[in-house]
């Protein structure tokens, strides 16, 4: 028999399927919410829930009264980071979800509640203990050469960890259960319908990634992202390893779907449709620029410069070299100005003299 569930605690853990009933008890559905000031305050509340977590926030105020409002924002949230297709919004969503989850698993004095949860999360921890399958699929995300299965001890099948572990496999554990499924395959009248909500977010990501980066500035791109944008405008058919790397690092440093499209349209067979597509797909499903490793790895660190011997990434290069770039610049510029300032007093004395 399952352990019942107080309603508050459905606000904490959203994910029951307890939390999904009590949505649906209130008849509450997706499409059409934005016809009602209601609907309208739990999408912006929702994409509050965003906010905090582009800010790198771990803790979402709950409402006092509202647990309801609490789990419908908790859902939209998903719903709408599935709008905007950005991986790195929907990651860090899904890390202050869990993060918010596990501190309120961590804190919890209930055991059932607890077991309860962890039976919700496929985790039997009872005897200090987890099935080596689940064991692997948890640790293997974790580094530290302790949590590799040869330096563990397995006993039928089962594989021994303390308390202290557990919670980090736990927190492990929500992590996916929350990730999984994102980004949510979103019917096209919704994604209409919430597009205000999920353009005012994207436009957040943009001033966040532009606050971090400063403009766009192409003379601080490392030799590898120079080199990968010469041949795609020269018609080079680049490999899937180029192109994400070009486009995963053009996005990182802010520009967006039409700005990058733009950078393939330089090259001489130019198809919109299928660079779109492409675009489209890579920031969809993976995000990061490779590292320096990665990226020798697969033959396209090229042309490397005095600056790549002290960067294990391209995006600390684009940084370092930016910095140097804006020093120099304000440099010349204060150069400039004392150069004409001593002009003008040469003139001004000549003037006088005259
Ligand atoms: S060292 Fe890094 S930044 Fe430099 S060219 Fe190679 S991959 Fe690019």
């Amino acid at each position: 028999m399952r352990t019942s569930v107080e309603k508050r605690d459905l606000a904490h853990y959203p994910f029951l399927p307890e939390a999904q009933g009590l949505l649906a008890s209130r008849g509450i559905k997706m499409a059409g919410l934005s016809g009602s000031t209601t609907g309208c305050s739990y999408l912006d509340r929702a994409a509050d829930r965003i906010m905090l977590a582009l800010n790198g926030k771990t803790v979402y105020p709950e409402s006092e009264d509202d647990v309801v409002s609490d789990i419908i924002t908790y859902v939209l949230a998903r719903v709408l980071v599935s709008c905007t297709k950005d991986k790195r919004t929907i990651d860090r969503l899904c890390r202050m979800e869990a993060a918010r989850v596990y501190a309120y698993f961590h804190a919890e004095e209930n055991q059932l509640l607890k077991k309860r949860v962890c039976e919700e999360l496929g985790l039997e921890t009872g005897d200090g203990s987890l099935a080596v399958i689940r064991y692997v699929e948890l640790a293997s995300r974790v580094r530290d050469a302790k949590w590799r299965l040869i330096n563990r001890d397995v006993l039928a099948g089962r594989v021994k960890v303390s308390a202290d572990e557990m919670d980090v496999l736990i927190a492990e554990r929500i992590r996916n259960i929350l990730s999984c499924g994102l980004p949510l395959d979103i019917p096209e009248p919704i994604l209409r319908e919430y597009l205000p909500w999920s353009d005012k977010i994207l436009s957040a990501v943009q001033e966040r990634t532009l606050a971090e980066f400063g403009a766009i500035d192409e003379s601080a791109y490392p030799p590898c992202i120079q080199s990968l944008i010469s041949a795609a405008a020269a018609g080079v058919n680049l490999t899937h390893s180029g192109r994400f790397s070009m486009t995963a690092f053009l996005h990182n440093v802010g520009m967006n779907n039409e700005q990058i499209g733009g950078i393939f349209a330089r090259s001489p067979d130019y198809n919109p449709d299928m660079t779109n597509y492409q675009v489209d797909h890579i920031l969809t499903n993976e995000y990061t620029t490779p590292s320096c490793a990665t990226m020798l790895t697969h033959g396209i660190c090229v042309n490397k410069d005095r600056l790549c011997e002290s960067v294990s990434h391209p995006l600390n290069y684009y940084r370092s070299k930016k910095k140097m770039l804006d020093k120099m610049r304000m440099r010349d510029e204060a150069t400039a100005k004392k150069a004409e300032g001593s002009d003008g007093g040469d003139l001004g004395k000549e003037a006088s003299e005259d």
